[in-house]
C-alpha cells in the first residue's frame, strides 16, 4: 500500500531548503516505521520552460542543470508547444531523471490570460497537438502585430529581433522583452513589462488562447493531468479565484500549484488552502525560465504546506505514468 500525500510526515525544517542527499537521509531516519512502505521520497519540480518557449537553456542543458540541483522528477512544460520533449527526454536517460511530459497552455477565461498545465501528456495525441498549433498560430500573428504596434510607437525592428530571439517556434512576450532591454527601453525585463507589454501600453496586444473546458479537452484527450498553474499570480479577488477553481475543476482539472516559484509563502499557505476546501491535489514548480533569474533556481522549492495531497502521490499520477 502506498501513502497518500496527506499522510506524509512535514517537516518544517525542510520549508525553502532544497531536498540534499542530507535532508533526504533525515527524512528517511525520521520516517521510521511509517516510511517502510513508502516509495523513496523523490524531489518534484513540476513546471520548467526551455528554449522551446520562452525559457534560456536547450532542453538538454535543463534537464543536466535540474539533474545537478537533486531533481529526480521534472516535468518540461513550455508555453504552447510539446517541441522541447524529445530531447528532454534523451537527455534524461542519459542522466538518470524522470522526465514528466508536460505543456503549460495558454487560456482567456473571464477576459484574463490564465495558465494551465497539462501533466504526463501523450505528444503523439492529434487533438492536442491540433489545439496547440492554433494557439502557435495566433503567437505567429500576435508577434506581427506588436511589432508594428512598437513601431507607431517609434520602436523599429521588434518583430525580427524577437524572433531571433525565440530561435524556435514560440514567439513569446519574453523575447520582445528581451529586445526592448537591449534597445535601453528600461533596465529590466520586469520594468519593460510593465511599460510596454501589458494593457493599454503600446506593445500590448490582448491575448485570443483557448477556452478552459477546450484546453483541458486537449489534456484529458492526451491523457494527461491538468493543473492550474500559479493561482496566486493571477491577482483576483477571492470570490472570482473561487470560480475559477471551481469551473476548472468541473472540466476536469485534479490539481493546482500550490508552491510555485511565483507565489510567496503566505501566498503558498492561502492556495494550499483552497487545494483543501476544492478537494484538489496540489503540484510544485519553480516556473524556471533560466539563469538570467538567478532568484529562481531549479528543484529549489519548499514542501507542500501540511494537509496537501500531492499530486505525485496520487493514484491518477501513477495511472497517467
Ligand atoms: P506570452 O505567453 O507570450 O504572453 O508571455 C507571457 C510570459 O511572459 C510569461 O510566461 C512570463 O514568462 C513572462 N512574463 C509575463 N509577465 C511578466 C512580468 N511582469 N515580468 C516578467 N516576465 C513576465
Ligand atoms: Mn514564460
Ligand atoms: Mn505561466
Ligand atoms: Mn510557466
Amino acid at each position: 500500500m502506498m501513502l497518500k500525500g496527506a499522510m506524509v510526515p512535514h517537516f518544517p525544517l525542510r520549508f525553502g531548503i532544497r531536498a540534499g542527499t542530507i535532508s533526504l537521509a533525515l527524512v528517511g531516519l525520521l520516517a521510521g516505521p511509517v516510511g517502510y512502505n513508502r516509495p523513496m521520497c523523490l524531489h518534484h519540480d513540476l513546471h520548467t520552460h526551455s528554449l522551446a518557449s520562452d525559457g534560456t537553456l536547450r532542453p538538454r542543458a535543463l534537464v543536466e542543470r535540474a539533474r545537478q540541483a537533486g531533481v529526480d522528477v521534472l516535468a518540461l512544460t513550455d508555453h504552447d508547444t510539446l517541441d522541447g520533449l524529445d530531447e528532454a527526454q534523451a537527455a534524461a536517460a542519459d542522466v538518470g531523471l524522470r522526465l514528466v511530459p508536460g505543456v503549460e497552455i495558454s487560456v482567456t477565461w473571464s477576459r484574463l490570460t490564465i495558465h494551465i498545465l497539462g501533466l504526463q501528456v501523450d505528444r503523439a495525441c492529434s487533438e492536442l497537438r491540433n489545439g496547440l498549433q492554433g494557439l502557435q498560430a495566433f503567437r505567429d500573428w500576435r508577434a506581427e502585430e506588436m511589432g508594428r504596434r512598437l513601431a507607431k510607437a517609434g520602436i523599429e525592428g521588434g518583430f525580427e529581433r524577437a524572433r531571433e530571439l525565440a530561435q524556435g517556434r514560440i514567439v513569446s512576450r519574453t523575447h520582445f522583452a528581451r529586445f526592448l532591454v537591449e534597445q535601453g527601453r528600461a533596465a529590466s525585463v520586469r520594468d519593460v513589462f510593465k511599460h510596454y507589454l501589458v494593457n493599454k501600453k503600446p506593445g500590448y496586444v490582448s491575448g485570443q488562447w483557448a477556452g478552459l473546458e477546450e484546453a483541458l479537452g486537449w489534456i484529458r484527450a492526451a491523457g494527461g493531468l491538468p493543473v492550474l498553474a500559479h493561482p496566486a499570480r493571477y491577482r483576483l479577488t477571492a470570490s472570482k479565484l473561487r470560480r475559477l477553481i471551481g469551473e476548472f475543476k468541473d472540466c476536469g482539472g485534479v490539481a493546482m500549484e500550490v508552491v510555485s516559484g511565483s507565489h510567496s509563502r503566505d501566498e503558498a499557505l492561502t492556495m494550499a488552502a483552497y487545494s483543501r476546501s476544492f478537494e484538489l491535489y496540489a503540484s510544485r514548480g519553480t516556473d524556471y525560465h533560466g539563469p538570467e533569474k538567478p532568484w529562481v533556481e531549479l528543484g529549489r522549492l519548499a514542501e507542500l504546506p501540511d494537509g496537501c495531497a500531492a499530486l505525485w502521490d496520487s493514484e491518477l499520477w501513477q495511472q497517467a505514468a
